[in-house]
């Protein structure tokens, strides 16, 4: 097995970031996310320790804000002048596996069934991920109940296993490999112990929940689990499997760009339509949108969950919602009563 040393790693970040922008988990005053490692970076605020970061790096293929196009106007005729598909290479460093496997929902999404969203495919195809096993799961938690290995990260190029004062590094991809043979100066080269993983405190059984919810649609359950919440959106921006967005237009002038950002599905302008109807008028029509999308209508699509039970909308709803309470609730409820 490859190994790293920990005092290394500095060293392997400055190699890697001289070929590509590379994303480490970063502590950013009271908050952490995935941030871009430079020289100007202190190892400091490194955070492969802690547990998951606040913001996931979903940004990475995702940014918050992304231009598409930008575009000159003359009369009635537009011209689209450059096409702004960003696809330098990149490297995300210390995933865990609810992150990695959130990726793998996402390239469901934009990827797959006949569409590919080109602005998502030129930022996924040049990503290198170095997943990171997780064998102590925070009190939040819930990812081996969504069925993540939390120390398999799936879809990572290579992992790394956490051994004191080095990590075992496994390279599981071609793309994993290629990046370890770059990395070998670095790299030692002995058998470590795989960590096994603490029990989770947090559990919850999904068996059959993505049938039962398709009777549920009109069930009155979702007006009792909205009441606390207050459609801020906190909770679909910190997801790593939400990915909705909006397209919008800056222009000066003759000349403009089209950009898209993230949109949240709790918000009632989500669905909001230009002659002023909403299909969606409601705070518990909203917020029962969120989980059938996430706990019924992907894993129908996609045959898996758009949650990956990564505790983080459970730690930071200004309210206290708690999607496993949520899952428990619906588990329980008579699903004749409509
Ligand atoms: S974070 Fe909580 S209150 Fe805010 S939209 Fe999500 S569930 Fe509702
Ligand atoms: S729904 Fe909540 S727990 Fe599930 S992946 Fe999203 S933020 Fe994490």
């Amino acid at each position: 097995m490859k190994t790293l040393a920990k005092t290394k790693i500095e060293a392997v970040l400055n190699q890697l970031a001289e070929k590509a922008e590379v994303y480490v988990p970063l502590k950013q005053g009271a908050i952490s996310s995935f941030g871009v490692w430079s020289a100007a970076v202190s190892g400091e605020n490194l955070a492969l320790e802690s547990l998951n970061t606040l913001m996931s790096p979903k940004s990475v293929v995702l940014p918050q804000t992304e231009k598409m196009y930008t575009f000159a106007t003359s009369g009635q005729q537009a011209e689209v002048k450059e096409v702004c598909a960003d696809s330098g290479e990149r490297v995300i460093f210390g995933a865990r596996a609810c992150d990695t496997k959130s990726l793998n929902v996402l390239d469901e999404v934009f990827l797959t069934r006949g569409y590919e969203d080109a602005f998502y495919k030129a930022r996924r195809e040049k990503l290198t991920v170095i997943g990171r096993a997780c064998a102590q799961p925070g009190p939040h938690c819930f990812c081996s109940s969504m069925g993540v290995d939390p120390l398999e990260p799936a879809g990572a190029d290579v992992i790394l296993y956490d051994a004191g004062e080095e990590f075992g590094w496994e390279p599981v991809t071609e793309r994993g490999q290629a990046l370890t043979n770059q990395l070998n100066e670095f790299l030692g080269d002995r058998e470590l112990p795989k960590p096994s993983a603490a029990e989770f405190r947090t559990r919850v059984d999904i068996e059959g929940l993505p049938e039962k919810l398709n009777r549920m649609f009109a069930h009155p359950v979702w007006e009792e689990l909205a009441a606390k919440c207050m459609n801020c959106g906190i909770c679909t921006y910190l997801c790593p499997g939400c990915y909705c967005f909006d397209i919008q237009v800056k222009t000066r002038g003759q000349e403009g760009y089209r950009f898209r950002c993230w949109d949240s599905c709790m918000y009632p302008e989500y669905t909001q339509m230009a002659g002023g109807h909403n299909p969606r008028q409601s705070k518990h029509e909203r917020f029962r949108n969120r989980f059938l999308h996430k706990l019924e209508f992907i894993h129908e699509r996609y045959g898996t969950l758009g949650c990956t039970g990564c505790g983080r909308c459970v730690v930071m709803c200004p309210n206290g919602v708690n999607i496993v309470s949520i899952i428990n609730r619906l588990r329980e409820v008579d699903v004749d009563v409509r």
